[in-house]
């Protein structure tokens, strides 16, 4: 029997939303068996369609919501801590109802490869492996020399302990149910760096190096572009259909 993997995707409401989760969901659809897809909608409310992607892909799953505080959604300059109240739910499930696996935090729109998958799932403290498409330096990823790890390599490391993105990394449940404490923290540019900071006692020298060493990528950080708002109710005159 494989060790459960749990995959916790935020997500948020925009006109891009369905199709990159119905991609995602295809994805998943294809990895083997033992996954609980946590998926988690900075909302105030669940939404129809979104379930109905959920239920087409005959996953196990479960569908929450998590808004982002106000404070933050309001603000009008500055980045945005964007997903860490799903992951904190994501993360607050985890802990009421897993006992062993493997959990990662999947964006629903980057692009992931079947194999990572299989190498995550027997993660024992905190994996690590490269990301593809991040800033101009073309990936992040763990350096390695003769199979040891030697630092970060990430066009940001900005005084970061651990310069990884977060699609760079999956962490044992057993490992995280030990540190209570663990969670995200709402501070964009370090939600990785704070969350792995707060899985103390943990050093980068301990990270587990998975894709074959770092010299594979299989999950690269896509960006949907966006058209700008649709015009649903344009379509609505016609077809009387209730697309979002
Ligand atoms: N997200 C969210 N609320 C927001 C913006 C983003 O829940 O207000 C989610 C989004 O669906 C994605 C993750 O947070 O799964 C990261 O967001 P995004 O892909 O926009 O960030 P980027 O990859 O550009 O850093
Ligand atoms: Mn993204």
């Amino acid at each position: 029997e494989l060790p459960p993997l749990y995959i916790i995707t935020p997500t948020y409401r925009r006109p891009e939303q369905i199709a990159e989760l119905t991609r995602l969901s295809h994805t998943l659809m294809l990895v083997p068996p033992n996954l609980t897809w946590l998926v988690i909608e900075d909302a105030y409310q669940t939404n129809d369609l979104v379930e109905e992607v959920l239920k087409k892909s005959s996953l196990k799953y479960h569908y929450m919501i998590a808004p982002m505080p106000a404070q933050y959604k309001n603000k009008t300059k500055g980045p945005k801590p964007r997903g860490v109240s799903n992951r904190n739910k994501g993360i607050e499930w985890i802990r009421e109802n897993a006992k062993t696996g493997v959990l990662y935090f999947a964006d629903d729109d980057n692009t992931y490869d079947l194999e990572l998958f299989n190498d995550i799932r027997y993660t024992k403290r905190v994996s690590m492996f490269p990301v593809g498409l991040i800033t101009k330096a073309g990936v992040s990823s763990p350096i390695v020399k003769n199979g040891v790890f030697t630092g970060f390599y990430d066009g940001w490391i900005g005084g970061r302990k651990f310069a990884v993105d977060m699609a760079g990394f999956a962490v044992s449940v057993e490992f995280l149910l030990k540190r209570p404490k663990a969670k995200m923290p709402f501070k964009p540019g370090f939600e990785e760096d704070g969350f792995l900071k707060s899985l103390s006692p943990f050093e980068p020298r301990n990270v587990e190096l998975l894709a074959s060493n770092c010299t594979k990528i299989l999950v690269w950080h896509t960006q949907t572009k966006k058209n700008g708002p649709s015009l649903p109710l344009d379509m609505a005159k016609h077809n009387n259909t209730n697309l979002v």
